[in-house]
């Protein structure tokens, strides 16, 4: 935990405890930016980061990428009320980039049900894409409604709700450069 995280801890007392240190962050970061460089050899793929909360690991992520490749961005947004997702997604906003043919890494911040994932998946696959694999920051398997394939997973967490390193609580804390669990 650096010097940083624990000043967040002080100034936000709602944060019952910091589960992923930033440092931890950084490191397993680097390790998947490795991982995706030996991989895309000769490739020049496009990182597609889901807007809101993959903003963060995007641009950490990329960082540590040395193969040359493009960036886009989507939001997404689920059908249908309810604390869980339906896992029905509109498109809110849709890619810049023709990705007939092309190599397609997913970023997430997080998958939960797999609903989301799984369907933005069967979207994207209608316009003949070369590859899709996906990267997420966290994998709760514990709440997996939908099988989904993960090729890049940062962190296994348990089924708590956390914030930080692009979540939010009511759109706030995304910022944070830590996970962490809030109190209940
Ligand atoms: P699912 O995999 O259930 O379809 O949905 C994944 C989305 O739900 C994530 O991209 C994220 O926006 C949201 N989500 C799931 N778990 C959490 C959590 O613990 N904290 C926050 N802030 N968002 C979450």
């Amino acid at each position: 935990m650096t010097f940083d995280d624990q000043e967040y801890l002080q100034r936000y007392p709602f944060i019952e405890r910091i589960l992923i240190s930033s440092d931890e962050i950084q490191l397993r970061v680097r390790q998947l930016g490795n991982e995706i460089s030996r991989a895309y050899e000769g490739s020049t793929p496009i990182f597609v980061c889901i807007l809101k909360g993959a903003y963060p690991f995007l641009a950490d992520l990329t960082r540590c990428v040395s193969v040359d490749h493009e960036v886009d961005f989507m939001a997404v947004s689920s059908y249908g009320g309810g604390t869980q997702s339906s896992g029905v997604v509109k498109i809110e906003k849709d890619l810049k980039a023709n990705i007939t043919d092309r190599d397609i890494i997913l970023v997430e911040d997080i998958i939960d049900t797999g609903l989301t994932i799984a369907n933005l998946m069967e979207v994207l696959q209608t316009r003949n894409p070369r590859s899709i694999r996906v990267a997420a920051l966290l994998d709760k398997r514990a709440a997996r409604i939908k099988d989904v394939p993960l090729h890049y997973a940062g962190f296994e967490i348990p089924k708590e709700f956390v914030i930080g390193y692009g979540l939010d609580y009511d759109e706030k804390y995304r910022n944070l450069p830590f996970i962490g669990i809030m109190k209940a």
